[in-house]
C-alpha cells in the first residue's frame, strides 16, 4: 500500500508491503523515488513507522474509567455519556468551561474540523494545540515581517544553488534527516555553511564555521552580524528602499552596538561573528534557516525577527536560492496551524478578531457571526485556566499535554482537577490514562487526508489499511459528537474529501488559500499554497514581486526588548537545553511503541561534558536527579565532549519521572506564547548519593521513579 511517514514535516512517501510467511506477517517499506521532497529517502523513523500502527497495545474499543479501571463501552453509550457531561458542564459554568486541545499531526481536514467543532458545536473560545510549542514564534515573526507565515519561502529544490547557508538552532541531520542531502549538495557546489548551535551535532559536521553560543543568546549573534554587514557595506540599499519598511528603527542602534559585547554575551569570539557576517553578507545568494533552538525562548519571536532582519538587509529573499525558512517539526505543523485550531485563528489563516474574517467564516459555517466565539488563550494558558477552575471539561485529540507542556508536574496536577476529560488516542498515553473516557482513533495507515509539508506543499496521504476493531477516524468522532450536540447539519461529512472541499471554500481569499487544490489534482502531485483557483499551479517561491502586507513591503524589527529570566546561580548552576533525537517523535507515544526504535533508544540520556560531570561527581551512564525550580526528573548520564561545559542537553520524548518537561520553565513569550523550553537553570545530583543520604528511607519522589 502507498502511504507516507506520520512523523516529521518532510512527509516522506513510501510503499508498505505486507507479506505473509506461513502464519507470520512481515512488513517491508520501500521509499518512493518519485517523491519530489524526499527523493526516495527514508530515515529510521519512517522505515519503522508501521510498527506502532500494528502494535498490540492499540486501543480498539471505547474505554470508560470505572473505579480507576478502564472497561470497554459501546460507542453509542460513550457518545451519549460525553454529550451529557459536556452539556452539564456548560450548563453549570458556561460555554467556555469546555476546552479543546489539538495536535500538529492531525490532517488538514481534522485540524479544520476540530476548530469548527470547538466554535460551532461546543461554542467555546477555548481551543489551542501543541503546535503552540513548535512553530508559534516563527509563525508570528513571519506574519509580522512578511505578512504571511509559510515555513519555507522557497522549495527545497533551490537549496543546492545557494552560496551561503546559515542553520541556526536546527539539527536537520537528526530531526529531518532526509532533507540533509539538499545541504550536502549545496556544500559540494561551493556553499559556505554556518551552523549556530551550543552542541556539536550531526548537522554541525557539515559546517565550514560552527558557532557554539550559550543557550538563549542567538539574537546577539544576529545583531553582531548585522553590524558587520552594515560596516562593510554589504546591505542591499535598493532592496531596503523599495521593498521594506522600518529599517530606520534599528539602523542607528545596530551601528551603536559593541561587537565585543555581543560576542561576550553569546560566549563566542568576535572573529567568528565577523566571519559569519562576511560570508553571508557578500554571498550572491543565501538562505537562513531557524528552528526551535532560536524559537523556544521567552523572546523567541524577537530572536526570529533579528535573523529576518539579516535576510531583509541583504535583500536575500524573493529570488532564486535566496530566502528564509523556519524548519517545521511536526508532521502537519504547517497545515495544522493554518485552518483554525489556534486560539486566535479561523481557517485560511484568518483572524478570529477581524470583523470581515468573522463574517466570511460564519457564512461558510452557516452560523450567526455573533455566535462565533472570540479568541481564547494559548495551550499552556489553558492549563492555567484548568488549574484555576475556569475550564472544567476538556477534549484532547492527537496530543499528550502532560508530557509536552512545560512545568509538567503543575500540568498533571491541574488536569486532575478536571470534572471531565475525554481523550481521543491510539494508545494509553500519559494523558489518556488520566481520562474519564478514551475514544480509539485511526493510525496514519488507515486515515486518509491532506498534510502540508515544511515547504508549504500540500500532499494527499492515502489510508488504505482497514480500521482495526471498532476504531474510528478523528473526523468521524467529531461528526458523531456534533450530532448529539444538535449540530448535525454543520458536520454532515461522509469522507475526508468532503471536509477538504469545505476547507477549500473556508480558506478561499485567506492568506493560506487552498481553494485551487483538489483531491483529484493531489492524486497527481503535491501543490504549494497559496493556490487561489483550480487552474493555478501553486506558489513554490514566495515574495518574487511583493510581500503579503497591504503595502506589499516587508518590515524590519528593532533590537529585542525582552529576554530570559532564567539565571544560573549557586543553587542551579547549569543551563539545561532540550530537543529531539533521531529515533523518537514528540512525546514518544508512537515511537516508544516501535520495537526497532525503542531498541535503539529506550531511555532519555543526559548529554554532559566529562569535565562538568566530574565537577558534580557524576560518572558516565549513571542515573542522576535533575532539579530546577519547578521540580525534579531522573535521567541517565552520557558523557560527550560535543557540548559546552556550562550546558547540558536532554531529549523530551519520555514521560512520567523521565519527562524533562517536569522541570522546564513555563515563562511564555509575550508575543506568541511560546514557552521557554530551551533554557532552564538546573542542578544535578547523583542518584546513588541521594539514596544513601536518605538511609534507605524512600521519599515520595523516589517511589515515583519507574526505571
Ligand atoms: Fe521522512 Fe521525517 Fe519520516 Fe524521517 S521522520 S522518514 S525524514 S518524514
Amino acid at each position: 500500500m502507498n502511504t507516507q511517514c506520520p512523523y516529521c514535516s518532510v512527509q516522506c512517501s513510501m510503499e508498505l508491503v505486507e507479506e505473509r510467511i506461513i502464519t507470520r506477517k512481515r512488513f517491508k517499506t520501500k521509499p518512493n523515488k518519485q517523491d519530489p521532497t524526499s527523493q526516495g529517502r527514508l530515515c529510521i523513523k519512517g522505515a519503522n513507522a508501521h510498527q506502532h500502527a500494528i502494535n498490540g497495545d492499540r486501543i480498539t474499543h471505547p474505554l470508560i474509567k470505572i473505579d480507576g479501571e478502564f472497561v470497554q463501552i459501546p460507542w453509542i453509550l460513550a457518545y451519549e455519556y460525553i454529550a451529557d457531561q459536556i452539556k452539564e458542564i456548560q450548563r453549570e459554568s458556561g460555554r467556555d468551561s469546555m476546552g479543546v486541545y489539538g495536535g500538529g499531526s492531525l490532517t488538514n481536514e481534522e485540524a479544520y474540523l476540530l476548530g469548527k467543532f470547538a466554535r460551532v458545536a461546543l461554542k467555546t473560545k477555548h481551543i489551542d494545540y501543541n503546535g503552540r510549542f513548535c512553530m508559534s514564534a516563527a509563525a508570528t515573526a513571519g506574519n509580522a515581517a512578511f505578512g504571511i507565515d509559510r515555513g519555507l519561502t522557497n522549495s527545497l529544490a533551490e537549496i543546492p544553488d545557494a552560496k551561503c547557508i546559515l542553520l541556526v538552532g536546527t539539527n536537520i541531520a537528526d530531526c529531518q534527516p532526509t532533507i540533509l542531502p539538499y545541504f550536502r549538495k549545496a556544500k559540494k557546489n561551493g556553499a559556505f555553511i554556518i551552523v549556530i548551535d551550543p552542541r556539536e551535532t550531526a548537522t554541525s559536521k557539515l559546517a565550514d564555521l560552527h558557532l557554539q553560543p550559550k543557550p538563549g543568546t542567538d539574537a546577539h549573534i544576529a545583531n553582531g552580524m548585522l553590524k558587520v554587514i552594515m560596516d562593510k557595506g554589504y546591505v542591499d540599499k535598493a532592496f531596503i528602499e523599495e521593498r521594506t519598511n522600518d529599517f530606520h528603527l534599528l539602523k542607528e542602534d545596530i551601528k551603536a552596538i559593541d561587537l565585543k559585547e555581543m560576542a561576550r554575551l553569546a560566549g563566542v569570539s568576535v572573529e567568528e561573528i565577523e566571519q559569519a557576517a562576511v560570508e553571508y553578507g557578500q554571498a550572491e545568494t543565501g538562505f537562513i534557516f531557524t528552528a526551535r533552538g532560536v524559537e523556544q525562548h521567552a523572546n523567541g519571536y524577537e530572536n526570529v525577527r533579528q535573523f529576518i532582519n539579516l535576510v531583509l538587509a541583504t535583500g536575500k529573499i524573493g529570488k532564486h536560492a535566496c530566502g528564509y525558512g523556519a524548519v517545521t517539526g511536526q508532521g502537519n505543523g504547517q497545515g495544522g496551524r493554518e485552518h483554525g485550531q489556534k486560539a486566535d485563528q479561523l481557517p485560511g489563516y484568518r483572524s478570529i478578531e477581524n470583523p470581515e474574517h468573522r463574517k466570511y467564516i460564519s457564512e461558510v459555517w452557516g452560523i450567526d457571526e455573533k455566535e462565533l466565539p472570540r479568541k481564547g488563550v494559548s495551550a499552556y494558558e489553558m492549563m492555567e485556566k484548568v488549574d484555576q477552575g475556569d475550564i472544567t471539561g476538556m477534549l484532547v485529540m492527537a496530543s499528550n499535554p502532560v508530557v509536552s507542556n512545560p512545568n509538567g508536574i503543575f500540568v498533571e496536577k491541574a488536569l486532575k482537577k478536571l470534572k471531565f476529560l475525554v481523550v481521543v488516542d491510539m494508545f494509553l498515553s500519559e494523558t489518556s490514562r488520566m481520562a474519564d473516557i478514551i475514544l480509539p482513533t485511526s493510525s496514519y495507515l488507515e486515515d486518509e487526508g491532506t498534510m502540508t509539508n515544511l515547504e508549504g506543499r500540500v500532499v494527499l496521504r492515502k489510508g488504505e489499511r482497514p480500521l482495526p476493531g471498532e476504531v474510528k477516524h478523528d473526523w468521524q468522532i467529531l461528526c458523531d459528537l456534533a450530532d448529539l450536540l444538535e449540530c448535525k447539519s454543520a458536520f454532515n461529512f461522509s469522507t475526508a474529501e468532503d471536509i477538504f472541499n469545505e476547507l477549500r471554500i473556508a480558506s478561499k481569499g485567506g492568506k493560506a488559500d487552498y481553494y485551487g487544490i483538489t483531491y483529484s489534482r493531489l492524486k497527481e502531485e503535491g501543490i504549494f499554497w497559496p493556490c487561489p483557483h483550480p487552474e493555478h499551479n501553486g506558489t513554490d517561491r514566495l515574495f518574487d514581486q511583493s510581500f503579503a502586507h497591504e503595502d506589499e513591503k516587508a518590515v524590519f524589527y528593532p533590537l529585542p526588548q525582552t529576554g530570559s529570566n532564567e539565571r544560573i546561580s549557586e543553587m542551579f548552576p547549569l543551563y539545561l537545553t532540550t530537543g529531539r533525537i533521531m529515533e523518537h517523535y514528540l512525546t514518544g507515544v508512537q515511537t516508544r511503541r516501535s520495537t526497532e526504535l525503542n531498541k535503539r533508544a529506550s531511555e532519555p540520556l543526559l548529554e554532559i561534558h566529562p569535565e562538568t560531570a566530574n565537577q558534580y561527581g557524576i560518572e558516565d551512564g549513571v542515573l542522576v536527579e535533575l532539579t530546577s525550580e519547578r521540580g525534579t526528573m531522573v535521567i541517565r548520564s552520557k558523557y560527550t565532549e560535543k557540548i559546552r561545559r556550562d550546558t547540558i542537553f536532554a531529549p523530551f520524548h519520555w514521560g512520567d519521572s523521565q519527562s524533562i518537561n517536569r522541570i522546564t520553565s513555563p515563562t511564555l513569550d509575550p508575543f506568541c506564547k511560546m514557552p521557554e523550553f530551551k533554557i532552564s537553570a538546573v542542578r544535578l545530583t547523583p542518584l546513588t548519593e541521594k539514596l544513601l543520604d536518605t538511609s534507605n528511607k524512600k521519599t515520595d519522589k523516589e517511589k515515583e521513579i519507574k526505571i
